[in-house]
């Protein structure tokens, strides 16, 4: 079954060969325009220029619109019980975020049922899918004790291959003071019932969470049960997390919204992702990170939604992207990337988060002429359609046309 997709005003492939020259864009960022895609079963099979598009099963007119990659969204807490809109409430009334508000949605999903779990896992995939949204990252660190960290990852497996392990999320309760304790029962046997369901180990390294000895031996162990490093680094305030996630060989370090020149050194000179969550700042009115000094280094840039209950409640990768955009001084060029191939280089996956041949057929029809409407037209639902593996499953074309 092939699908043609044709009549595009701009194709986003990202693929290097279709780099805008000299237009002062992201590297990485390519686009084709009056072009066409062909989709066969769950692969790209052809992008080029429409007037020499090949035949297809099944033809797609855009109508002059604008056909993105799926949006990768490599940063995400899903599995959560609980209500923490008062807290954001208070916050926005002058109470500061501080990483201890975790423990009361901790006490909510431990007392939620699988089934209320699974619903609200799902209920985010649904609407994660609904934005664009085709790959997104989810991690444990609501439960943290054993069973129920399990049964975190669990259900995060049953929506994404991209799961995390994230014991080290902040020390429970009913640990105290004792974090030494509570770090071995997270590389112990905590980290033996997770990383059967989970590809990544994380952990929080900040100012009221863990410190670098501490997400050093996290991460180690992680690494030993065959997970791959990430890191939540330097949201907070300055610290270890940045050095610590280099160190380890971490796929990205997630927040670096305060960093030293070491740290931005360090970055544009390893193989880690600096992942940056804008609505998190923008929710817990933080300062932004400063994007502009990591491209500028030449560090990788991801961008992705922190999606959880407590410190960014959205899922909106085109908020981010306007964030990026108006907030971060990121041309919207480098933020599209960011939000897709920056996303995938960000968990490590070369088949999503660009529209070349071979990739996953994983695309986002826009309601709009190009990818600048993104930033241009902040908080509008601007999805036509979304194709997911090759299968269409997200149309609201029959309302947006009229
Ligand atoms: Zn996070």
């Amino acid at each position: 079954m092939s699908t043609l997709i044709t009549n595009v005003a701009e194709l986003v492939t990202n693929a290097p060969e279709h780099a805008a020259h000299g237009a002062g864009g992201a590297a990485g960022f390519g686009a084709l325009t009056r072009a066409a895609l062909v989709i066969e079963d769950a692969h790209v099979a052809w992008c080029g220029p429409a007037a020499k598009a090949p035949p297809a099963d099944e033809v797609v007119d855009a109508g002059g619109r604008a056909v993105l990659p799926g949006f990768v969204d490599s940063h995400a807490h899903l599995v959560f019980a609980g209500d923490r809109s008062a807290e954001f409430a208070a916050r926005m009334a002058g109470r500061p975020y501080q990483a201890g508000g975790i423990a009361a949605t901790v006490s909510a999903t431990r007392a939620a049922s699988d089934a209320q779990l699974r619903a609200g896992v799902r209920r985010m995939a649904g609407e994660m899918l609904r934005q664009g949204t085709t790959t997104f990252e989810c991690k444990s660190g609501y439960g943290l004790d054993v069973p129920h960290e399990r049964r975190s990852v669990r259900l995060a497996a049953e929506v994404t291959d991209e799961v995390t392990y994230l014991g080290a999320h902040v020390v429970p309760p009913e640990f105290g003071d004792d974090t030494d304790a509570y770090v071995d029962l997270v590389c112990g046997p905590m980290l033996a019932a997770c990383a059967p369901y989970s590809r990544w180990v994380d952990v929080f390294c900040d100012r009221g969470a863990f410190g670098a000895d501490e997400a050093r031996a996290v991460l180690a162990a992680g690494r030993d049960a065959g997970l791959v490093p990430r890191v939540h680094a330097c949201q907070l305030g300055p610290g270890p997390g940045v050095q610590v996630a280099v160190e380890a060989g971490a796929a990205s370090a997630d927040h670096c919204t305060y960093l030293s020149d070491a740290d931005v050194a360090s970055l544009a000179s390893s193989g880690t992702v600096a992942t940056l969550l804008p609505a998190a700042e923008f929710s817990t009115r933080q300062p932004y990170p400063d994007a502009r000094r990591l491209l500028g280094a030449g560090a990788t840039v991801a961008l992705a939604t922190d999606c959880n209950p407590g410190s960014s409640f959205t899922s909106s990768m085109a908020l981010c992207i306007a964030l990026a955009v108006r907030e971060m001084g990121m041309t919207t060029q480098e933020a599209v990337w960011a939000a897709t191939t920056g996303g995938a280089r960000a968990l490590r996956r070369t088949d999503v988060g660009h529209l070349t041949p071979g990739a996953r057929a994983d695309v986002l029809l826009l309601d709009a002429p190009s990818h600048v409407y993104l930033a241009y037209r902040p908080g509008v639902p601007q999805v036509a359609a979304v194709w997911r593996d090759g299968e269409l499953v997200v149309d609201t074309r029959s309302t947006a046309l009229r």
